[in-house]
């Protein structure tokens, strides 16, 4: 599964960061800073729970 934040899309919630702050990364003012990560095992729910979070829908998920 990998991860995927538009960050043209990020308005700076900081609702994924809440959710999983090691796999959500932010940059000095609050916006998402990742673009396509692999998700760790045993995080698949963080990363559903923050695609259903985010206020800009700015997180989607590839499932390999
Ligand atoms: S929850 Fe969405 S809008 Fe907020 S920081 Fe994360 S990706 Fe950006």
């Amino acid at each position: 599964m990998k991860v995927r934040v538009d960050q043209s899309l990020c308005t700076g919630h900081a609702r994924c960061n809440a959710i999983d702050p090691d796999l959500f990364l932010l940059d000095d003012v609050g916006y998402s800073s990742i673009d396509t990560v692999e998700v760790p095992p045993g995080l698949e729910d963080h990363a559903r729970q923050a695609e259903a979070n985010c206020p800009e829908h700015a997180i989607s998920i590839e499932v390999d």
